[in-house]
């Protein structure tokens, strides 16, 4: 199946940007293209439900296909926290956030974690497709390096070998959750 449009239900220009770049021969329409500012509250248990949640609305709102994505990182001796409270883990911002892992984390030896990401598809019809991507590591004892978002400084990539506080957009994107996701979607819809 080939998209000739859809609508993004995301304000993160790096988000989009990727999703350009994995569907290239579909029109890709940000909210800030339309106008949208409502917060929608992501209510569900899992990535999954969240991105299920952001999708659905938008594409009810608008009648035009609509792709959603959640995402966080989980710890495994965190019984996978901070998971779909990633972003509001402290309470406050992202440096809080670190902040808070590592002193969780502080007497851990296991430091594995994997950041995961949901894609969810939305069609008028009611037709739904999904995506799952992981991208493997582990928690770093304190931040390395300064570029990405959220915990990247803490995050020591299994497959870069290096912090993604350390990656390049380029390098880190080549390996990561999201991409990993929007990829799975992609073949989904190209299978039928
Ligand atoms: P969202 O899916 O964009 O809402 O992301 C949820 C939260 O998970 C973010 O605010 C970050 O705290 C964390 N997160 C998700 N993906 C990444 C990533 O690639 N690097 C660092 N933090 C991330």
């Amino acid at each position: 199946m080939t998209l000739d449009r859809v609508i993004v239900a995301s304000s993160n220009a790096g988000k989009i940007k990727e999703i350009r770049e994995i569907f290239s021969g579909t029109e890709v329409i940000s909210m800030k293209d339309l106008g949208f500012d409502e917060d929608i509250p992501e209510t569900g248990r899992t990535f999954k439900e969240n991105a299920y949640i952001k999708a659905s609305t938008v594409c009810k709102k608008y009648g035009m296909p609509t792709l959603a994505d959640d995402s966080g990182l989980c710890v495994n001796s965190l019984d996978g926290a901070p998971g779909i409270y990633s972003a509001r883990f402290s309470g406050e911002g992202p440096a809080e956030n670190r902040k808070l892992l590592l002193k969780r984390m502080k007497d851990l030896t296991d430091r594995k974690a994997y950041f995961e990401c949901s894609v969810c598809l939305c069609l008028p019809d009611g037709k739904t497709y999904y995506g799952v991507g992981r991208t493997y590591g582990r928690i770093l004892y304190e931040e390395i390096g300064t570029n990405g978002f959220g915990y990247d400084s803490l995050f020591w990539s299994q497959d870069l070998n290096k912090s993604f506080g350390l990656a390049a957009d380029e390098e880190k994107n080549s390996v990561s959750h999201r991409a990993r996701a929007l990829q799975d979607l992609a073949d989904t819809l190209q299978r039928l």
